[in-house]
């Protein structure tokens, strides 16, 4: 099945222990849409400005992702700032520039019509509720979010949230969705604002999944189920983590053409193991150079290290 992602793409200005990086190509939907091309076909829907070049655009293309619902606008493409000198699991925004975001009226190519999954990337919730109602008739929609949208566009995320098969958030963002300090509680509260299943991000440590009865349509409620991350040695730049989890999660799942709940614990491990790799070098540089056989062998790794017999 084909995923149609829309979200960010953007250029970042990044801090970390291991140095600085100014405006390198970042973005939630080209994180995602990277570490999704290893799994199925994916088109993006997002907008850039005038300092997108050919060079940068070709980082997805020749990945096979299809770019065709990438509008150009006059002006700068959306830039973050962020550093993970306080703590490497949990970023400090300095500055969000939305420049052509901003005004973005996202719009979907007749092309991309037939798609069979839709994820909505970090994005104003505004966008993806948008783009959500563009799609009537995909099988299975999952979505992103952050601090950012859940503190001042709580009111336009909460319908977002209502309409997802999987949300995917971290810790902190599940904690500030519900206001609960424990972390399952959050998780129940979470739950209860209305998508089928709820994947939380630990950071290092791994994600938990959580279901509904309506998780895999059969009416059974099942327990949560946790995954481990691969362990590195060293962790260079956390950004894009998050979204190529979703990647991997989201593109294992569409590449098993349906969502069971066998395929959904294979998806998470599938998540752990594109994380891994986002962060060893900066911004999109290691995704770039990935192989699939790498993949293949970091999965083996990981299903090794925690499987009990
Ligand atoms: P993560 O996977 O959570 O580390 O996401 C990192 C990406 O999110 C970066 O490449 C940023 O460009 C992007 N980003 C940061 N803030 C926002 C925002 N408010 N809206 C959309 N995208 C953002």
């Amino acid at each position: 099945m084909s995923i149609l992602v829309v979200g960010s793409v953007a250029f970042d200005s990044l801090e970390t222990p291991s140095g600085k990086r100014e405006r390198v190509l970042g973005g939630a939907a080209t994180h995602f849409a990277l570490a999704a091309s290893f799994f199925t076909d994916v088109r993006v829907v997002g907008v850039v400005g005038e300092d997108f070049l050919p060079e940068h655009e070709r980082v997805l293309t020749s990945k096979g992702v299809d770019t065709t619902g990438i509008e150009r606008a006059p002006g700068k493409s959306f830039h973050w700032t962020g550093t993970y000198l306080r703590d490497l699991n949990e970023a400090d925004t300095i500055a969000t520039d939305l420049n052509v975001f901003a005004e973005f009226a996202p719009k979907i190519p007749a092309s991309y019509e037939d798609s069979d999954c839709l994820f909505l990337a970090n994005i104003d919730p505004m966008l993806q509720a948008r783009v959500r109602a563009q799609m009537p008739n995909v099988k299975l929609v999952a979505g992103d979010t952050m601090n950012y949208w859940i503190g001042a566009h709580r009111e336009n995320l909460l319908p977002v949230l209502r309409e997802l098969d999987a949300l995917l958030i971290n810790d902190n963002e599940a904690k500030m969705l519900s206001g609960e300090s424990n972390g399952l509680r959050a998780a129940e509260k979470v739950m209860e604002l209305g998508p089928k299943s709820l994947i939380v991000k630990h950071g290092e440590y791994g994600s938990t999944a959580y279901f509904s009865e309506r998780s895999f349509g059969d009416g059974v409620k099942r327990l949560p189920f946790r995954a481990p991350t691969v362990p590195l040695a060293d962790v260079v730049d956390p950004t894009g983590a998050g979204d190529s989890f979703a990647g991997g999660f989201y593109g294992y799942v569409a590449s098993q053409g349906s969502l069971t709940p066998e395929v959904f614990r294979t998806a998470l491990f599938y998540g752990s193991v594109m994380g891994s790799f986002a962060v060893e070098r900066f911004g999109t540089e290691r995704l770039q150079e990935t192989t699939r056989q790498e993949i293949d062998a970091r999965f083996a790794h990981l299903k090794e290290m925690s499987h009990l017999s």
